[in-house]
């Protein structure tokens, strides 16, 4: 019997686990993909916003070469933290659902059946994109995620979408040789791309080198092209590649089989939890980092949603004292 099964092992995961653990408790991570799987999705060379001791999790120093740190050097500080302090993590192994009761809840996943007395769920938001909802799609030329440009050197791209990773995505790729159309539902580049970045873009666009086309949306998406609703009319652009850099949402009917419960009065559909805590409706269910938001992604981040962790361990310490 485990006093802690944690769901998901992202750097809010871990960051429970290892200071529950501290506290003298029995406790795994469940992950249905690899270790810190939302950071191996990012883009290949991306730079965190965040200066590394924002990062750091468990006390454990995060010295990087560069100011921001890399992707890279995230992957390598939060699995030297998770064989350090030798967690339990199991790898992809899916949680499914939830049932039982606080001391005595019974986790099923998609390797068997697990007991705990307690659960914490950490599952961040990036497996679901927020989707279009635009015939093709589905189609194979149309992604969700962005990797790395050279693929499309000497391609026309459209990239859907004016924040922080849509421009990003826009101007490496821009620079790496391919012909960008950006396409955006607002009337400008976002007020929240970072400082550092928006103006790059801005520049980029009134320089003509990316085209963007601004109050549009997207009506479908052709194996050869992109059909745009403008200002001026119906548009359609020839494409190679799209990325829909929508965004993404937490998996509500995950939450829903576990027991999680909306906050009605929130229109992020945010978890219902005790902040002093984190506790959930259920008692013994605890929901940390990212998840926390809802379908508002910017409102916890890596930075501020590591603080779940000490007061989760603190409550639950207490509690089996
Ligand atoms: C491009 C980009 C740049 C970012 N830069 C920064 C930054 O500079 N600073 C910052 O603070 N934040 C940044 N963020 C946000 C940050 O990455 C996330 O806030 C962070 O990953 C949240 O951690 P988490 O542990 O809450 O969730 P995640 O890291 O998403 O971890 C959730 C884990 O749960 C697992 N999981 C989901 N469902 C199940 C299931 N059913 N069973 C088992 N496991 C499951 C997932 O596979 C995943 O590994 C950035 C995000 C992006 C996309």
């Amino acid at each position: 019997m485990l006093d802690v099964l944690i769901i998901g092992a992202g750097p809010v995961g871990l960051a429970c686990a290892l200071e529950t653990q501290r506290k003298g408790l029995k406790v795994a991570i469940i992950e249905k993909g690899a270790l810190v799987n939302s950071l191996v999705g990012y883009p290949t060379n991306m730079e965190f916003f965040s200066t590394p001791e924002l990062l750091e999790i468990g006390g454990y120093p995060f010295p990087t070469a560069h100011y921001k740190p890399l992707r890279e050097d995230a992957l390598d500080y939060y699995q030297r933290v998770a064989r350090d302090e030798k967690l339990d993590v199991r790898l992809h192994e899916k949680v499914l659902k939830l049932e039982g009761e606080q001391g005595n809840f019974i986790i099923t996943t998609s390797k068997g059946e697990i007991p705990t007395r307690n659960v914490i769920v950490a599952t961040g938001f990036y497996d679901l994109p927020n989707l279009l909802g635009v015939p093709g799609e589905d189609l194979p030329h149309v992604s969700h995620y962005y990797k790395e440009p050279y693929q499309h050197v000497l391609q026309n791209v459209v990239v859907i979408g004016a924040k922080n990773s849509s421009a990003k995505a826009a101007l490496q790729m821009t620079r790496a040789g391919a012909k960008v159309t950006l396409i955006v539902r607002g009337p400008a580049v976002s007020d929240s791309v970072k400082y550092w970045i928006r103006p790059d873009l801005v520049n980029r666009i009134a320089e003509g080198r990316i085209t963007a086309h601004f109050n549009t949306t997207v009506t479908a998406i052709t194996p050869e092209a992109i059909e745009v609703l403008t200002p001026d009319g119906p548009l359609r652009v020839p494409t190679d590649f799209v990325y829909a850099l929508t965004g993404y949402h937490p998996d509500e009917a995950l939450l829903g089989r576990l027991g999680v419960q909306p906050d009605p009065d929130d229109e992020a559909c945010a978890p219902l939890f005790d902040p002093a805590t984190h506790q959930t409706t259920r008692p013994g269910l605890f929901v940390a980092g990212t998840v926390c938001g809802g379908r508002a992604t910017s409102r916890w981040f890596i930075e501020n949603g590591r603080h779940h962790a000490q007061l989760i361990a603190a409550h639950l310490a207490g509690q089996t004292a």
